[in-house]
C-alpha cells in the first residue's frame, strides 16, 4: 500500500472566477505532482523522497506560491520557508527567509540529513547551500508579472487584512510500501510580507509534521494563526493520545480549533492505513490524491 496527498494552498480565487485555461493548468501542476510521486512510491522509493519530488514540481510551476511563482515581500523580493519530517525517527528539516535557492524543500532535506541542525534561517541557510554544492539563482528567478501585480494592488488598498487569495503555500504527505509516512511545505508566505516575517509552513509541529504513530501533516492558510495553534502537531496528538480518526482529527482541527481563532486555511493528512483525509475551512484550496492503483484525483473547490 502506498498514497501521496499533494496541496497547492488555500488561496484559491472565488469560484467562477478562474478562466478554464488557468483552472486546467493548476489541475495539471498537481497531476505532475501526483505523478512524480507516484514513480518513487510504485517502484518501492521511500516517502521522504516521494514528498520531496512532488514539491519540487510545484516549486518549479510558476503557478503556486514556492518556489518560482513566490509572491513578493512588501519590498518586491521573495522570501522562502520550507520544511520536512519523516515519521519513523522523527527526523526534521527546516530552512526559512531563502532568497537564492532554487529548491527550497531540498535545502530542508539537507539540513535534516546532513547537519546536526533542524532549522537554518537567511544568510546562515544559504551559506549551507553553497557548501553542500546547491546552486544559488538571483532573487529575480522567483518573480512573476502577476505576483508583482498583486504585491501592487496590496500596496494599493493600503493595510486592509490580506485576503487569503494573497497567500498559497505547496506540500505533500505520503506513506511509502515499507509504512513509513513523511511531510514537506514549501512556501513563499504572504503578498507584502514584513521582510524577515516567517510563518508556519518551515516550523514543525505546525506546517508540517510526520510521526508514523499517528499521521502526516501539511497546511496551508494564516501562517500566524497556525503557529499559535501548532496545527499539525495537534493532529497528530489528537491521534496518539485522544484516539480520533484521522478523519476525525482533521475535521475537528479545521473546522473547530482554527474558525474558533479565525484561521482561515486547510490541511492534507495521511496516516499509516493509507488513509487520506483532506478539509479546510474556506471556499477552495488546490489539491490532489493517488493511492495505489487507483487513479489521480484533483480538485479545487470545496464540495457543496
Ligand atoms: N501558511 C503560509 C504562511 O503563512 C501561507 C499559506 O499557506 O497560504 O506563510
Amino acid at each position: 500500500m502506498y498514497g501521496i496527498a499533494v496541496h497547492g494552498g488555500a488561496g484559491t480565487p472565488p469560484r467562477g472566477q478562474i478562466e478554464p485555461a488557468r483552472e486546467r493548468r493548476y489541475h495539471e501542476g498537481m497531476l505532475a505532482a501526483l505523478d512524480a510521486a507516484r514513480e518513487v512510491l510504485e517502484r518501492g522509493g521511500s516517502s521522504l523522497d516521494a514528498v520531496v519530488r512532488a514539491v519540487v514540481v510545484l516549486e518549479d510551476d510558476p503557478m503556486f506560491n514556492a518556489g518560482r511563482g513566490a509572491v513578493c515581500t512588501r519590498e518586491g523580493h521573495h522570501e522562502l520557508d520550507a520544511s520536512i519530517m519523516e515519521g519513523a525517527a522523527l527526523r526534521a528539516g527546516a530552512v526559512c527567509g531563502l532568497r537564492h535557492v532554487k529548491n527550497p524543500i531540498e535545502l530542508a532535506r539537507a539540513v535534516m540529513e546532513r547537519s546536526p541542525f533542524v532549522m537554518l534561517g537567511g544568510a546562515g541557510a544559504e551559506e549551507f547551500a553553497l557548501a553542500e554544492g546547491f546552486a544559488l539563482v538571483p532573487n529575480e528567478y522567483f518573480r512573476t508579472e502577476e505576483r508583482w501585480q498583486q504585491l501592487q494592488r496590496v500596496l494599493t488598498a493600503g493595510d486592509a487584512p490580506l485576503p487569503l487569495a494573497h497567500v498559497g503555500t505547496v506540500g505533500a504527505v505520503a506513506l511509502d510500501v515499507h509504512g513509513h509516512l513523511a511531510a514537506a511545505t514549501s512556501t513563499g508566505g504572504m503578498t507584502a510580507k514584513r521582510y524577515g516575517r516567517i510563518g508556519d509552513s518551515p516550523v514543525i509541529g505546525a506546517g508540517t509534521y510526520a510521526d508514523d504513530r499517528a499521521c502526516a501533516v501539511s497546511a496551508t492558510g494564516h501562517g500566524e494563526i497556525f503557529l499559535r495553534n501548532a496545527v499539525a502537531h495537534d493532529l497528530c496528538a489528537r491521534m496518539r493520545y485522544g484516539g480520533a480518526s484521522l478523519d476525525q482529527a482533521v475535521h475537528d482541527v479545521v473546522h473547530g480549533e482554527l474558525v474558533a481563532r479565525g484561521g482561515e486555511g486547510g490541511v492534507i493528512a495521511i496516516d499509516r492505513h493509507g488513509r487520506i483525509a483532506i478539509d479546510c475551512n474556506v471556499e477552495g484550496m488546490f489539491r490532489g490524491s493517488l493511492t495505489a492503483g487507483g487513479e489521480p484525483r484533483t480538485a479545487i473547490f470545496r464540495e457543496p
